[in-house]
């Protein structure tokens, strides 16, 4: 059995890796080959915390296991984050446990890869503006990883708390991209692709913001009661996911499809963008939204690459369960 920590998967495992496990196992769920099991989350009435797992199997990529982990508001006066999660990997052969991956750092990753992903396939290929909305800790790793699908020639961004700002605009001068902090309607009038990775409970962006021809990737939504955009612009969007039926209970279009305003047949898995089922964008014209809700087979994609990268670099702990 291997354990592979928190520091060897920041070693071992990159955007490139992380983007392509993602978009596989995106294929692979629409195909069928892969599904992801009922998830359990819990508000445990001990330290505020809400735990849970996601699990599923992937029988192309033979990914088995689960994600657990969930939230815990008083770590960071202890000196952790908040976000806390460890990935359970098992033979799909055997039953027997395979491997033991730190969670955290493979979250942001293998989140930013999926706003990537959507980006790769769906915003037009002369995007020049990106606008994020949200600076928190997810919005940085978005931010690097969207900057590498176009040739981006600057960021717009707007936070709720301003204050946090500052810290996304480094990332930004880091990889060389210039950055200006705006409100909201100039973010929506000039960026070709918008990234929200807010913890919000309302509308953020509203649809007449927006200008024809954009993408926008809605990624921190993942929660009933959450969320970051105005249910108008997703009916005037052509609407992709991860999986439907977590978009339409706990991702961003639980409101719009509540609502009447979009059904579930509206909604497309990018998985058949990516397996060439369905066509994607169609016009220059065209919004197109992703609603990443985050599924655990992406983390099963991802830990099931750090597990075998850090087993060949000899960084894996290996002991006899
Ligand atoms: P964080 O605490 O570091 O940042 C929170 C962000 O939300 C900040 O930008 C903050 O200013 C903003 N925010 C807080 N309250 C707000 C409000 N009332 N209105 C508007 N904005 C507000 O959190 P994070 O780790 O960056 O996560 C951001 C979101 O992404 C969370 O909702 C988290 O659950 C979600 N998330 C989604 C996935 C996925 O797969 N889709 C994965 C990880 C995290």
């Amino acid at each position: 059995m291997l354990i592979v920590s928190e520091e060897v998967c920041q070693k071992v495992i990159g955007r490139a890796d992380a983007f392509e496990a993602v978009e596989q196992v995106f294929a692979a769920m629409a195909r069928g080959d892969a599904y992801n099991f009922p998830v359990i989350r819990e508000a445990i009435g001990h330290a505020d915390a809400l735990y849970g797992f996601k699990s599923g199997f992937d029988r192309a990529g033979l990914a088995l296991g689960l994600k657990s982990g969930g939230y815990w508001p008083g770590n960071m006066d202890k000196g952790l984050t908040n976000h806390q999660s460890t990935v359970f990997l098992f033979d799909p052969d055997t039953g027997k446990l395979h491997a033991l991956v730190g969670g955290n750092y493979l979250t942001a990753v293998r989140t930013a890869a999926a706003s990537s992903v959507s980006i790769a396939h769906l915003a037009r290929k002369d995007s020049k503006v990106l606008g994020m909305v949200g600076a928190g800790h997810q919005a940085q790793f978005q931010l690097r990883a969207a900057a590498e699908q176009r040739d981006f020639e600057k960021v717009l961004a707007w936070n709720f708390h301003p204050d946090m700002l500052p810290k996304l605009g480094a990332v930004a001068a880091e990889i060389g991209l210039p950055f200006e902090a705006v409100e909201r309607e100039q973010l929506g009038a000039e960026a070709d692709a918008i990234i929200t990775i807010t913890s919000a409970h309302e509308a953020l962006m509203m649809k007449d913001w927006v200008k024809p021809g954009t993408h926008i990737a809605c990624m921190g939504t993942d929660t009933k009661g959450k969320q970051e955009v105005d249910p108008a612009l997703i009916a005037a969007a052509t609407v992709f996911t991860d999986e439907v039926a977590q978009s339409t209970t706990i991702g961003e279009t639980q409101h719009a499809v509540a609502s009447g305003l979009i059904a579930e047949k509206d909604i497309t898995p990018i998985g058949d963008v990516i397996n060439g089922k369905h066509p994607g964008r169609t016009s220059d014209d065209e919004i197109t939204l992703f609603d990443g809700t985050g599924v655990g087979l992406q983390d099963l994609a991802v830990a099931s690459v750090a597990a075998r990268l850090a087993q060949q670099a000899g960084d894996a702990v290996v002991i006899d369960l």
